[in-house]
């Protein structure tokens, strides 16, 4: 390859490589030979290398410096400048973070390896601890904390996940709703703990009846929603949520009280009765109020029925509420007279709903939807100011007859009912011993102290009490012992039995009773003048009923009064 080289005669080479040897004596050579073919004939090459020491070390020399700076000093020099970029952006700056962070300390202190792990260690701590901490804000977003079932948002996303699922595989779930009984009464009587114990129990108990594929979430107080899928029949379903009740009913121990609990279920089938969560919650709340209905321990189905029901349920309780702002109500007098000289001595005051469209509205269609929603209280009101002001206006004409004012458990058991309604009578300067009250028994069942004191105010006052309805309640004799009553009502299905001897007993066995506690008893629903007669030979003191009169209105009532 070197063009000195193949300038050297070829001959010479040939002829005596010593002699050339011993001419360039720097020169190295290598020889080899070739044996090749031409057609048939066998023929050889000789090749020689001739190598020139001297050149070669040159070369390498010149060569060395040129390695040493490529592979040498550039490399020391780049690692070199890497450390100082390194450190005056990153070394530098942590550490001053850390000093900052550590000791809120601006002069820097050195910086130790070490210690950079030990700050990529916290971070690495820090990091895993958020991530665990998100995945507990996860789980707290859509776990009830008290019994550890799911929640409101996790039910959420659970539908989100089942309903479009159901709809594709046109399948069918049970969505259930379920409430216990008398919860409230158990929280009140024996204190949130053992409230909040018996929810955990029975978060565990619908936990083992229930099958793992089953949801079950807590959506309020004593309110559960469970999801059940993969039944055969309703009578499968039907089959699980009596199992479900049964358990439940069980009785507890908790915190050595035993305390029994039932629960009320509706349910809804999707997609018939809902097709998202609100119309299913709907639906199967709409059952379980049904559910209740029927008594504790009870379960409904969801209905078209029901749901027409509550429509017209919640369109009466509107039109129930437009009445009263259009003057819709009026208020009629049925005469209560004495047995002995057949006088009128007073009138009972019967509210009367006369709707523009559908006319005469019996009370028994709107006062308990009234006292259930609590508008009894609003029409309460405007019953006890109209009745009052009807007293004065018969007074100034004088008429002076005794006004019966039916008063429901609602209106009574409300704050201040007796402060008020005394300030009203006294701000109308009305003689109390003209109004009596009718209660009925429900109000004297439950024998708290705020009822007796109501009472003993009202009576200390001078206003009389009648109890209404009597004999169809719990009657108890202790509670017409214990509470200040003056008037004793006969029900009407008594009234009607007294052609019969055994009727004839009861309604007996009530005036004598009552005479001798000092009560004057009124006779309801008398339709007879057998049954008049026979009241008076007992020596009853009062009677009511369509045989005298009906409720008739004011202005009516006016004119009977005066033509008699
Ligand atoms: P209640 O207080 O027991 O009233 C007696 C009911 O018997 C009245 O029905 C009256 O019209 C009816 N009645 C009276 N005599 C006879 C009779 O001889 N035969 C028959 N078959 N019935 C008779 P009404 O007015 O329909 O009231 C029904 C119930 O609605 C009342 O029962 C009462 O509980 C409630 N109510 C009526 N008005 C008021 C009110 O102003 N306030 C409250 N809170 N409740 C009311
Ligand atoms: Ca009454
Ligand atoms: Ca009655």
């Amino acid at each position: 390859t070197d063009p000195k080289i193949k300038s050297v005669d070829e001959n010479l080479i040939l002829s005596d490589i010593k002699t050339y040897n011993e001419k360039l004596s720097k020169i190295t050579y290598l020889k080899g030979d070739i044996i090749f073919f031409e057609q048939n004939k066998q023929k050889s090459l000789n090749l020689i290398f001739l190598l020139n020491k001297e050149e070669i070390n040159q070369y390498f020399i010149k060569n060395r410096e040129e390695f040493f700076i490529y592979f040498g000093f550039l490399p020391i020099f780049g690692f070199f400048l890497f450390y100082i970029v390194f450190r005056k952006y990153i070394t530098i700056p942590l550490e001053k973070l850390r000093q900052l962070a550590y000791y809120n300390n601006k002069i820097p202190k050195a910086f130790k390896i070490r210690e950079l792990e030990s700050i990529r260690h916290s971070m690495v701590d820090s990091f895993s601890r958020l991530e665990n901490e998100k995945k507990e804000f996860f789980l707290m977003a859509r776990t009830d904390s008290l019994s550890g079932l799911a929640n409101r948002n996790s039910l959420q996303e659970f539908l989100d996940r089942l309903i479009p699922t159901a709809k594709r595989k046109q399948e069918e779930f049970a969505f259930l709703f379920l409430d216990l009984d008398h919860f409230k009464t158990i929280n009140d009587s024996l204190g949130h703990n053992i409230g909040d114990e018996l929810l955990q129990k029975i978060s565990g108990i619908l936990k083992k009846v229930l099958r793992p594929n089953d949801f079950i979430a807590r959506v309020g107080g004593d309110e559960f929603v469970l999801i059940i899928q993969d039944y055969k029949s309703n009578l499968e379903l039907t089959n699980i949520i009596k199992r479900v009740q049964k358990q439940l009913s069980k009785p507890w121990v908790i915190q050595t009280h035993p305390v029994e609990t039932t629960c009320s279920i509706g349910i809804a089938i999707f997609p018939q009765d809902g097709k998202d969560q609100i119309s299913l919650m709907k639906s199967a709340d709409i059952a379980m109020y049904e559910a209740k209905k029927h008594g504790r321990n009870q379960y409904h189905f969801f209905t078209k029925e029901l749901n027409d029901k509550l429509l017209k349920i919640i369109n009466l309780n509107k039109q129930m509420r437009i009445a009263l702002k259009n003057g819709d109500y009026q208020l009629f007098y049925q005469p209560k007279v004495c047995l002995k000289d057949s006088k009128i001595i007073g009138v009972e005051a019967l509210i009367r709903w006369i709707d523009k469209e559908k006319g005469f509205i019996p009370p028994s269609d709107f006062i308990p939807l009234a006292e259930e929603n609590d508008f009894i209280i609003d029409l309460g009101d405007w019953i006890v100011e109209e009745a009052l002001n009807q007293y004065l206006d018969w007074k100034n004409k004088g008429i002076d007859i005794v006004m019966s004012i039916n008063i429901s458990a609602k209106q009574f058991l409300q704050n201040r009912f007796a402060e008020n309604l005394i300030e009203k009578i006294n701000s109308k300067k009305i003689e109390p011993n003209r109004i009596i009250l009718e209660l009925t028994e429900y109000i004297l069942i439950d024998q708290n102290n705020s009822v007796y004191s109501t009472l003993r105010k009202l009576n200390e006052f001078g206003v009389s009490i009648s109890l209404d309805d009597f004999g169809t309640g719990y009657s108890s004799l202790s509670y017409l012992k214990k509470y200040p009553i003056d008037y004793l009502k006969i029900d009407k299905s008594f009234i009607d039995d007294s052609c019969n001897s055994q009727g004839k007993v009861f309604i007996e066995t009530i005036v004598k009773m009552g005479q001798t506690l000092n009560m004057k008893i009124v006779a309801e629903g008398v339709e007879t003048q057998e049954q008049v007669e026979y009241l008076k030979s007992i020596s009853c003191n009062l009677y009511q009923g369509y045989y005298f009169s009906k409720p008739i209105k004011a202005k009516e009532l006016e004119e009977f009064y005066k033509s008699l």
